[in-house]
């Protein structure tokens, strides 16, 4: 089986990792070098790190239990997110150089400074640098959020973004777990954040569909980081950023052309992470092609498993929609959490937002709460 992928970020590389064991693979990257330009913040759940696998574990920076939720209109209150078991802040370029190592080492092929240009997905054809053809079996698409062969080879229709702009800031840190600052000041659609690195750096970030983003970024880290967590010396040590797919997944396949990661839309529409998505989706892959000999029964079982991925990612979309339409914005909403009194929500589960059932007392009030929301 030959296999062409689009695409050198985290699912283009992981999922050449997960299938070079039943197929030829063959991997091109527009850029010189894999992982570019870098916009992830890089925060995965423990399932992930170990759906992932072992490597990863050395790119680990830091890791936490709990992130306290701000509201910027309620300055002396604040809702503590905690998580039954950890949260992950990864090296996002550390991690695809290491994958893209890893392929090269088990025989895959890497060609850098290469972009597809059209793809023929009845054939697996696909042109790149508009003049060089190649044939596969299968092609996966993993170009990214920016879904241009998507959208022309109706993967997707129409996506919706939101822009997320970070800075590493150099400080002396004093945040041991995230603080994520909500209010329409901040982002009238998402929100910001702030993530300890280690003890001098501290990642700022937010995102939201109006393009002012610095000077609401600089807004967050004057009022949030400097003013109340510290007063010395920062510097700002680099920019980056870049697009959120927020809308609902895109088709998984066209003919013998499969998407995955952002060129489908595949991210958590609650928090913006598509790490999730790609490692499940990789995974299933992996799995469709194992024991399984034909091109039509690989993207057949594909679709079948990748269904639940796309329910679960959908109810998240569903819960983002009931959210907004009761309360205007998931600003509000979580405005009303904090003014009715609930102080503490612990998760079971970081990517799913199932609430820990142990901890009777936090469901009693958040029920509750919605409860009265309602009436
Ligand atoms: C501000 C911000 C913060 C985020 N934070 C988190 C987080 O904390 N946790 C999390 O899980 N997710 C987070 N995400 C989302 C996460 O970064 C993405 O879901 C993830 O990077 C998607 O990986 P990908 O491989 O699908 O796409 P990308 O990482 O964008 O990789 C696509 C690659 O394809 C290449 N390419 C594109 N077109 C072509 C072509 N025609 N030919 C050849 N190569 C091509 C690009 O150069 C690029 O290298 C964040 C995103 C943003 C913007």
């Amino acid at each position: 089986m030959k296999v062409g992928v689009i695409g050198g970020g985290i699912g283009g590389l992981y999922v050449t990792l997960k299938i070079i064991k039943y197929s030829d693979v063959e991997l091109f990257e527009e850029h010189n070098v894999v992982g570019y330009p870098k916009h992830c913040t890089g925060l995965i759940s423990e399932k992930v790190l170990n759906l992932i696998g072992n490597g990863i574990r050395d790119y680990v920076l830091n890791r936490f239990n709990m992130y306290t939720l701000i509201h910027d209109l309620r300055p002396n209150k604040h809702l503590e997110l905690k998580f039954s078991s950890y949260v992950y802040l990864i090296d996002r370029p550390k991690v695809e150089e290491r994958l893209s190592d890893e392929v090269q080492d088990r025989g895959g092929v890497i060609h850098l400074g290469m972009k597809v240009t059209s793809v023929d997905p009845s054939e697996a054809l696909i042109i790149v640098n508009d003049s060089l053809r190649r044939n596969y079996d299968i092609v996966v698409n993993a170009e990214g959020a920016k879904a241009h062969i998507s959208r022309t080879y109706n993967l997707c229709s129409e996506v919706n973004y939101l822009l997320g702009l970070q800075a590493v800031i150099k400080c002396r840190n004093e945040l041991d777990h995230p603080y994520v600052i909500f209010g329409s000041d901040v982002s009238r659609e998402f929100f910001s954040w702030l993530v300890p690195i280690d003890d001098d750096h501290v990642i700022a970030g937010l995102a939201d569909s109006s393009r002012d983003l610095y000077p609401k970024l600089m807004y967050v880290v004057r009022k949030y980081l400097i003013r109340r967590y510290w007063s010395g010396p920062t510097s700002f040590k680099e920019f980056f950023g870049g697009l959120i797919p927020m809308s609902t997944p895109c088709r998984q396949v066209v003919e013998r052309l499969v998407g995955v990661g952002d060129a489908v839309s595949m991210t958590k529409p609650l928090s913006g992470g598509g790490i999730y998505a790609i490692a499940h989706q990789a995974r299933m892959l992996e799995e469709s092609f194992r024991g399984t000999s034909t091109i039509d029964e690989i993207i057949r079982r594909y679709e079948r498993r990748v269904l639940k991925l796309i329910t679960n990612l959908k109810l998240q979309h569903i819960l983002r929609k009931l959210l907004t339409m009761k309360f205007n914005s998931m600003s509000d909403f979580v405005g009303y959490v904090i003014d009715s009194g609930v102080n503490s929500i612990t998760l079971a589960d970081y990517d799913t937002y199932v609430v820990d059932v142990s901890r009777i007392n936090d469901i009693f009030k958040l029920i509750k709460m919605l409860l009265l929301s309602i009436i």
